[in-house]
């Protein structure tokens, strides 16, 4: 039977780390600042933002909700994002995602200032992952890494799987994987439609899902003491599941994550790390 991988302790111990940081930056007459840009009203996005409010309040940085009009143009949106990123108070941008869509979202990421873009979203922030020098990382895909961390495994050489290749999390990983010297397969959609995706789960010694499908990965396809990495986030019903067959999954991997519990509680965390981050490399910049 596996070992759970949570990451409500882990999450903590990210938290209190960030409030010693936010307490020193105050001492030396700095508040760190997290700015969340929202377009219109999305009841997808209400969780997200409220969690974000409530964690910075916790570790004493500021946080300000700007919710402009859902029919704003594109330029007027990126003039806002351009107001933000000259505000000296401000240390961190987010823009929530997804913006109507008259609005081109790779146009306003490359418009946060990449030294404010806490969720490293800006093409410069995501370019220097290539480079394996990362800055800001997007916060899901350091969720991962560091969870993994705490199972002590060695990536170096290891076969990792990552399912799913969006922006935000399978892409990153898969370079953030790399950087480690593992060997590393990235599923899609593609890899289901030509029946190959449990080839690939059934090799994987560290297997991460990150589509949001429930049931996608079947428990059988898990190779022996695998670890597994479960982002997917499905409601089924009043649950909440991930997209590994978690029952028959538990079986047979050495590490699992619960969903939820497991990559859920760092992304928010690390959203914090990354804005005191933020701050700090701003004070030393002035
Ligand atoms: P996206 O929808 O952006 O990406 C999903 C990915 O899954 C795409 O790359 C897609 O490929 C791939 N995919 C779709 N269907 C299949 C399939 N049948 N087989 C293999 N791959 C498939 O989602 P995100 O990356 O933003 O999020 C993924 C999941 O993680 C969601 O459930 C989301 O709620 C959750 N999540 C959880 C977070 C947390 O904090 N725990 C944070 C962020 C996300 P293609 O594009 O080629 O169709």
């Amino acid at each position: 039977m596996a070992n759970l991988l949570e990451g409500k302790g882990l999450a903590e111990k990210i938290r209190q780390e960030v409030t010693q940081a936010v307490a020193g930056l105050k001492t030396a007459g700095i508040v760190p600042k997290l700015v969340a840009v929202q377009v219109g009203e999305n009841a997808a996005s209400a969780v997200y933002l409220k969690s974000q409010k409530n964690n910075c309040a916790k570790a004493g940085i500021e946080y300000q909700l700007r919710t402009l009009p859902a029919d704003i143009s594109l330029d007027g949106l990126l003039a806002e994002i351009e107001t933000l990123n000259t505000d000296q108070t401000v240390s961190g941008i987010i823009v929530q995602m997804p913006l109507p869509s008259h609005l081109d979202s790779r146009l306003v990421q490359a418009q946060i200032a990449p030294e404010k873009d806490v969720e490293g979203v800006n093409p410069a922030n995501l370019g220097l992952l290539v480079l394996a020098k990362p800055r800001f990382v997007p916060c899901t895909a350091a969720g991962v890494m560091e969870l993994l961390a705490t199972t002590g495994v060695n990536l170096y050489g290891k076969e990792v799987v990552v399912v799913g290749h969006s922006e935000i999390v399978g892409k990153p990983l898969a370079l953030l994987f790399l950087a480690q010297f593992a060997t590393v397969s990235v599923c899609h959609i593609a890899t289901s439609q030509r029946g190959s995706l449990p080839d690939y789960v059934r090799r994987a010694e560290v297997l991460v899902v990150a589509v949001g499908k429930a049931g996608l990965i079947k428990g059988e396809w898990i190779k022996e003491e695998a670890i597994v990495v479960d982002v997917g986030i499905n409601r089924v019903g009043d649950r909440i599941v991930g997209d590994v067959e978690f029952e028959e999954a538990e079986k047979r991997a050495e590490w699992i994550t619960p969903v939820p519990g497991g990559v859920g509680p760092l992304t928010v965390a690390i959203l914090l790390k990354n804005v005191v981050t933020a701050a700090e490399n701003q004070r030393q910049s002035r």
